[in-house]
C-alpha cells in the first residue's frame, strides 16, 4: 500500500490532502492496514499524458522490442504516463501486460501519400487505397487512425496536400463508422480546410493554422498537438533543404517564425490544445515537460497547459485521472507545478499501476 501525503491536485481547480493506492488503484478514503503504507510527499499530478509519442520507431524506422522499451522508459521517466502513439510500423501490444511501462493508445501505422513521407515509417498508398487503409489501422489501433495529410512535393519544390477531398472525407467517415477517430500530420496551410471539413478529430502540428482555418477549428472542436518541441527543429530542416528546394526552406521558416503567435491566436479561440513532443522519429523521448513549457513560452496560461498534459488530455482520451478507484498512475513533485510548470522537469516520484517506478 502506498499513501500521498500532500497536495494532490484532482483537477484545474480542485486539491486534495492526500490519497492511498490500494492494489493499484487510488482511494481517498483511509484503508484498513493503512498504518503501514510506504509514505511519499509532495505535490501530485496524473501521470503526464504524451499525445503525440512514437514508440518503436527511430529516425530509420521500426526498432527492436529492446529499443522500444528503453523508449518507454525514458518516458516513463519523465513522468509520462499515458501516451498517445501516434504511429509506429512496430508491433508494441506486448507493452499492454506490461504494469511497469505507460499505457499506450495507438494510432496503428502513418497513412501517407507514395513517397510522400520519411522512408520506412508509413504504408504509402495511392487515393483509391486510402479507405480500405484506414478501416485496416481503425482495426488494429487503440481508437486513433494518423494520416500524413501534407508533405514536401518534390516536383512542386514545396509543402502541398497529400489527399484530395472526396477520398479522405470517405476515409474518416470509415474510420468513425468503425469507431475510431482521425488526425493528421500538417504542417502547411492548404490541407487544412479540406480535413476539417471532412471531419477530422485532430490535427498535428498544426503550423499552418491562420486566421481563416482557426475559427473552422474552433466552431467544430477540432484539437491541436503542436509538438513545439519539434518544430524548433524546422531551421536546421530548412537549411538542410535549401539549395534544393528553397521555397520549401523559406516555407518551413515562415512557419516556424510564427509558431508561437500560431498557437496563442489557436487557444485563444478556444481550439483544445494538447502536448506532444513527436518523440521517436528524430527526437529523443522524456521532452514531455520541454514542451508544456514551451506552450507557457506561447503564452498559454500555466494552468491550461498542465491542463494539456494532465487532466485535459485525459478526458479528452477517455481515461481517468486521479479520480477514487482510477489507477494510481502519477507523479510526485517538489514544488506545486501550477506556480511554476518547469517543475515537470524534476519529478520526485513516478507512480505507476500503485507502484513507486525505480
Ligand atoms: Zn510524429
Amino acid at each position: 500500500m502506498l499513501r500521498i501525503k500532500g497536495r494532490v491536485l484532482v483537477g484545474p481547480d480542485e486539491v486534495r490532502d492526500g490519497l492511498w493506492a490500494v492494489d493499484g488503484r487510488i482511494t481517498y478514503e483511509r484503508p484498513p492496514g493503512a498504518d503501514g503504507a510506504v509514505t511519499l510527499t509532495g505535490w501530485a499530478l496524473p501521470g503526464l499524458v504524451d499525445a503525440h509519442c512514437h514508440v518503436g520507431l527511430d529516425h530509420q524506422g521500426p526498432v527492436d522490442a529492446a529499443t522500444s522499451e528503453k523508449q518507454a522508459l525514458t518516458d516513463r521517466e519523465a513522468g509520462t504516463l499515458l501516451i498517445r502513439d501516434a504511429g509506429s510500423p512496430s508491433d508494441t501490444r506486448w507493452v499492454d501486460e506490461r504494469e511497469d511501462l505507460p499505457k499506450i493508445i495507438r494510432a496503428g501505422r502513418h497513412i501517407a501519400r507514395t513517397r510522400r513521407y520519411i522512408r520506412n515509417f508509413a504504408h504509402e498508398i495511392e487515393p483509391g487505397d486510402l479507405v480500405a487503409y484506414v478501416a485496416q489501422e481503425a482495426r488494429r489501433g487503440d481508437g486513433w487512425v494518423k494520416l500524413v495529410g501534407d508533405w514536401i512535393d518534390r516536383d512542386a519544390g514545396d509543402l502541398t496536400a497529400c489527399w484530395p477531398r472526396g477520398e479522405v472525407e470517405a476515409a474518416i467517415a470509415e474510420a468513425h463508422r468503425l469507431g475510431a477517430r482521425v488526425t493528421a500530420h500538417c504542417f502547411a496551410e492548404d490541407s487544412l480546410r479540406d480535413l476539417v471539413e471532412a471531419g477530422i478529430d485532430c490535427v498535428e502540428h498544426a503550423t499552418g493554422l491562420t486566421e481563416d482555418t482557426i475559427p473552422l477549428f474552433a466552431e467544430r472542436g477540432v484539437a491541436i498537438v503542436p509538438t513545439l518541441v519539434n518544430i524548433a527543429t524546422f531551421p536546421a530542416l530548412a537549411a538542410g533543404g535549401e539549395a534544393k528546394f528553397p521555397r520549401w526552406s523559406a516555407h518551413m521558416r515562415r512557419l516556424h517564425e510564427r509558431r508561437y503567435d500560431t498557437v496563442r491566436a489557436a487557444y485563444d479561440a478556444g481550439i483544445p490544445v494538447f502536448t506532444g513532443t513527436d518523440a521517436g522519429g528524430s527526437l529523443a523521448h522524456g521532452l514531455i515537460a520541454d514542451e508544456v513549457a514551451e506552450l507557457v513560452k506561447a503564452g498559454i496560461p500555466a494552468l491550461d497547459a498542465l491542463s494539456a498534459t494532465a487532466w485535459g488530455a485525459r478526458r479528452w482520451l477517455g481515461r481517468p485521472a486521479l479520480e477514487e478507484g482510477a489507477p494510481a498512475d502519477l507523479v510526485v513533485y517538489d514544488e506545486d507545478p501550477r506556480a511554476d510548470v518547469r517543475v515537470l522537469a524534476s519529478p520526485r516520484a513516478v507512480v505507476l499501476n500503485g507502484r513507486v517506478m525505480g
